[in-house]
């Protein structure tokens, strides 16, 4: 059986803990040629860790739309490259959909390993409908967010935001006004750490509780999602049998 080539390899790295990084991740990152790497310092810490010792090549948002092209010609050429992150998968809030476009479109195959997430075990943990959920990701620190808060007032999913812990008190303030005080939400903290830390309860106790106690380290917030449209969805759902019901009755009694 023939396998095609893969010029492009997403690693995911751990989120904390660094045995969260997997056996099919350190093989991968020792096969490649190249890791491109957000931070080169942080990524070669954590190389270090696992006696992976490469040609690590910078890769971030700034440099990100320059480097895809020259990257994709050293991929048309047989180079190998995997891309890493600071922590968890590459392209999820982090450098790496425009080169997996660009790697895609020049006709060469990239594949994804499955591995440490922030939002995954956020959601999980939160306690909320994981079923069907939404991943916001940032949102925008000035301009247009309010347009994306509002654009999620009736979004019945759960919702899903990365968020930075000293913006985290003015979010759930922003979230309470528009989506009511007592919407439930969890605040997953520092995951996989030493303090890792999962809050649950509705908006304004998250409020009153981290007015207390300020938040240190990295989180994820994840919020219900709309449940008044959930129930005006099953009132008309109910409405509807109602009336299929009644119009089958009358046919029968025609008949
Ligand atoms: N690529 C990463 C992923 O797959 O989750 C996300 C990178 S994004 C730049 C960083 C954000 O992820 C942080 O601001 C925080 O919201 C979330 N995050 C990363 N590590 C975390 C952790 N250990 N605990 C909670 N949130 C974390």
């Amino acid at each position: 059986m023939s396998q095609t080539k893969i010029s492009l390899f997403l690693v995911p790295t751990p989120i904390g803990n660094l045995r969260d990084i997997t056996l099919r991740a350190m093989d991968t990152l020792q096969a490649v040629d190249v890791i491109l790497a957000e931070d080169t310092r942080t990524s070669g810490i954590l190389l270090k860790h696992l006696q992976i010792s490469k040609n690590l090549q910078s890769y971030h948002s700034f440099n990100e739309h320059k480097a895809v092209e020259k990257l994709v010609e050293r991929m048309k050429k047989g180079e190998t490259f995997a891309l890493i992150s600071d922590a968890g998968t590459p392209a999820i809030s982090d450098p790496g959909f425009l080169l997996v476009r660009a790697v895609l479109a020049a006709g060469l195959e990239v594949q994804c390993l499955p591995g440490a997430t922030a939002f995954v075990p956020a959601l999980v943990a939160s306690g909320l409908p994981n079923d069907r959920f939404v991943f916001e990701g940032f949102l925008p620190h000035k301009k247009g967010r309010k347009t994306r808060i509002d654009a999620l007032l009736d979004e019945t999913r759960t919702l899903i935001f990365y968020e930075s812990p000293h913006r985290l008190l003015k979010t759930l303030e922003q979230l309470a006004e528009a989506f009511g005080a007592d919407r439930q939400a969890a605040v997953a903290r520092e995951l996989s750490k030493l303090h890792e830390e999962i809050a649950r309860g509705t908006l304004v106790e998250l409020i009153d509780y981290y007015q207390v106690n300020p938040l240190k380290g990295e989180i994820v917030l994840v919020v219900a999602g709309c449940a008044e449209q959930r129930e005006t969805r099953a009132e008309k759902q109910e409405k509807k049998q109602a009336e299929w019901k009644k119009e089958k009755k009358s046919r029968k009694e025609i008949d």
